[in-house]
């Protein structure tokens, strides 16, 4: 109930695009009536959660916040917030997050922009909490809900995470099932959970996390106790510098908490490394080829017949009701992506661009395999600047996309990477260090974030 109150409270922050209290008051009741039976409870009981409005949730409106999808009501749920269920977790409603995922600064939503509770030291300008999970991480850090599902395709979890002082991880590819998650870019969308702790990531991941039969890319595999496994203790394991992550221009604020995280980390018993990871500069570009090259295909489906919007003029056709639909439901970001990877996937430029991405996918993934011979985890920041101004960067998409420079090398890799709080920087806002493990080792990346946290 008093969370309830909070998010009524807080709307100036644009954080959820519905609200579903009485979902979360019917878990609540359902943790009083098995507690009264002697049942036993799960690892979720009871605890009211914001799900990023991507994840399709029977009988309560999905839009990944586009105009395209309004009123469309799943008669499904997905994987992952049916495995939340399962676990007692109760829904607070649904979050505002960047149109169809694509964005940094969670501007581009058809609902509004949402605002980070965090202001710079003596200033009262609105900041952005990142994006494209910024309902996510504005609702946790904000305390309107103890925890939140994002999606992370190249950084939607992390960079978020990292602005607003909160902790969230990106699980290998695979991890959590993507059925009934609405699809950006298929090859890199992956979800997980963003709280207050490394403790509730590991809890929360646990919960979401399966294999799903559904989901063709859906790894085949127990799910760890990865909250039983949590250790601090870093002896014996290497924590490898990636040299290439130390790019000109990177403000000062953001290499000292670098180092604070070294010391943290050997504080913890880990041996610090140098190592190489010479395709990153390749990455982003590669992530901007790949990314739209995918959503381009995906988003085709949204054509005024099968979900929300329709826009049939009248006396029009087949092709002129897609054309309307499809102008007036998407937003100019999404427009931009489906451009270019139509643009990048058409017969003419199919090899000069898709196909040079792919291969620049191959040597980045490659890259870590080579570092894994000299560490267990790679350390990085997770952005390359705190929190800024709502509209600062609008004008400019390049800036934008530059947010997830140090975040898309392990998307693309498909590998375990979580954000952890790393201190403020001299405006007082918050600073994320990025953990970057091995394949399927979750525990590891975990481990680490606690012995910073
Ligand atoms: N900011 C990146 C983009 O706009 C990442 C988005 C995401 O991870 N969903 O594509």
């Amino acid at each position: 109930e008093a969370f309830n109150a909070n998010v009524a409270a807080a709307e100036a922050l644009n954080t959820f695009i519905v609200t579903t209290p009485e979902k979360a008051l019917e878990a609540a009741d359902a943790v009083d009536a098995a507690r009264a039976k002697g049942e036993t409870l799960g690892a979720m009981a009871g605890v009211p959660i914001g799900m990023k409005d991507l994840f399709a949730t029977e009988g309560v409106q999905t839009t990944a916040a586009s105009h395209i999808l309004e009123g469309f009501t799943p008669h499904y749920e997905s994987t992952v917030s049916a495995n939340l269920w399962r676990a007692g977790a109760g829904m607070l409603g649904k979050l505002n997050l960047d149109q169809f995922a694509m964005g940094s600064s969670n501007e581009t939503s058809y609902f509004g922009e949402v605002k980070s509770p965090w202001r710079k030291e003596g200033s009262n300008t609105a900041l952005t909490p990142g994006g494209s999970s910024g309902g996510s991480a504005s609702a946790v850090a904000a305390r309107l809900c103890p925890a939140a599902t994002g999606t992370d395709t190249g950084g939607s979890i992390r960079q978020p995470a990292a602005i607003t002082g909160t902790t969230g991880i990106k699980p290998t590819y695979g991890r959590c099932s993507r059925w009934g998650v609405v699809a950006f870019a298929s090859s890199l969308d992956q979800a997980g959970p963003m709280t207050r702790s490394v403790t509730d990531c590991a809890i929360m991941l646990e919960a979401m996390a399966g294999f799903d039969p559904k989901d063709a890319t859906s790894l085949d595999l127990p799910v760890p106790e990865w909250e039983k496994g949590l250790n601090p203790d870093l002896s014996g394991k290497k924590v490898g510098i990636p040299r290439e992550y130390r790019m000109d221009g990177t403000p000062q604020d953001i290499l000292d908490s670098w180092e604070r995280g070294k010391e943290w980390l050997r504080d913890a018993g880990a041996e610090i490394v140098d190592v190489s990871l010479p395709h990153t500069t390749y990455a982003l570009p590669a992530y901007y080829i790949i990314a739209p090259a995918e959503a381009s295909s995906n988003l085709a489906r949204y054509d005024g017949v099968r979900y929300g919007l329709r826009d049939l003029p009248d006396g029009a056709g087949l092709q002129d009701m897609y054309a309307a639909t499809r102008e007036e439901g998407f937003g100019d970001e999404v427009k931009r992506r489906i451009l270019i990877g139509t643009y990048v996937l058409s017969a003419g430029f199919y090899d000069a661009y898709y196909n040079q991405a792919q291969k620049i996918r191959t040597l980045v993934a490659r890259d870590f395999e080579q570092a894994w011979a000299d560490c267990d985890l790679i350390l990085a920041p997770t952005t390359p600047n705190a929190a800024f101004g709502l509209g600062e960067m609008q004008a400019d998409p390049l800036a934008m996309y530059l947010n997830d420079v140090f975040a898309v090398p392990a998307s693309l890799a498909g590998l375990p990477a979580m954000s952890v709080p790393g201190g403020l920087n001299s405006d007082g806002l918050p600073l994320g260090l990025q953990l970057v493990g091995k394949q399927f080792d979750e525990q590891s990346v975990l481990n680490a974030g606690l012995a910073i946290e």
